[in-house]
């Protein structure tokens, strides 16, 4: 489904990432794994792809740090020849009543999770309008599409990345780019284990399916939007949340 493409997974080194970039590499691609504090993490994601045959990268770099990402493009378009499909999926939560919010904890969340998917495709953009083909898919959030007590930060950033997708889109369409965004649940990864069992119990009865979504969940609908079968949707916001946004 994927043969011939390179993908740029952002954040592949845990979690939803790494299942998206195993996921990306079992369709065929070859993928490129970002991570930024994860190294041997990443670098066994790595060891998987290669182990699927197909061709990978491991590149630190935090998505947050706008010259550091021009520096991952260019030098991955050099390696690679050319970058077909961008997931922005490195995110962070700070969370905390707004009482508590601390001003550095509010932008470090919007730094990672709404400028790093604006200096990911900065340095991309003129790579893909020259290529007039491409897809964008940016991890969002059930937070950013409702709203949630305690993450006005990355509610905040998740929603401004609702609308940057439909900026985007509306943007590339015309050089046959296509850029969509996935609103994940509560998925079972580490962003999710700390909370309390009694937390989880609390969310689990408000997900109309009744259980936690697995990182595959997300990471199959990201491949379906990274390939042709999805070549007429763009700039959607796909829920894939046990119907928690209904
Ligand atoms: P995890 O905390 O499990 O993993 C986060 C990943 O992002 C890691 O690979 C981490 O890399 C990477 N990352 C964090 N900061 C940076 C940075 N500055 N630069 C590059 N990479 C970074 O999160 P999830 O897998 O759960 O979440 C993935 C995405 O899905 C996020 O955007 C999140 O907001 C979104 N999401 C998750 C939900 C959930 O329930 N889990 C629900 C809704 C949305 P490293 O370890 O190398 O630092």
């Amino acid at each position: 489904m994927l043969e011939g493409k390179v993908a740029l997974v952002t954040g592949a080194s845990r979690g939803i990432g790494r299942e998206i970039a195993l996921t990306l590499a079992g369709y065929g691609a070859d993928v490129i794994v970002n991570f930024n504090g994860s190294e041997d993490k990443a670098k066994r994601v790595a060891k998987e792809i290669e182990a699927m045959g197909r061709k990978t990268a491991v590149v630190q770099c935090s998505v947050a740090d706008y010259e550091a990402c021009g520096k991952m493009i260019t030098d991955m378009l050099a390696r690679f020849g050319h970058i077909d499909i961008l997931v922005n999926n490195a995110g962070i939560t700070k969370d905390n009543l707004m009482i508590k919010m601390s001003e550095e904890d509010f932008d470090a969340v919007i730094d990672t999770n709404l400028k790093g998917t604006f200096n990911t495709i900065k340095h991309m953009y003129r790579a893909l309008i020259k290529q007039r083909s491409g897809r964008i898919i940016n991890l969002s959030s059930v937070s950013g599409v409702l709203g949630n007590p305690g993450q006005a930060n990355y509610s905040a950033s998740k929603a401004g990345v609702i609308g940057l997708t439909k900026s985007m889109a509306r943007e590339l369409a015309g050089r046959n780019i296509t850029v969509n965004a996935v609103a994940p649940g509560y998925i079972d990864t580490d962003m999710t284990q700390s909370m309390s069992n009694s937390t989880k119990e609390a969310i689990i009865s408000q997900i109309p399916l009744k259980r936690v979504g697995q990182p595959k969940d997300i990471a199959e609908m990201v491949a379906f939007l990274a390939s042709d079968k999805a070549a007429y949707i763009t700039g959607q916001v796909i829920s894939v949340d046990g119907g928690m946004a209904i």
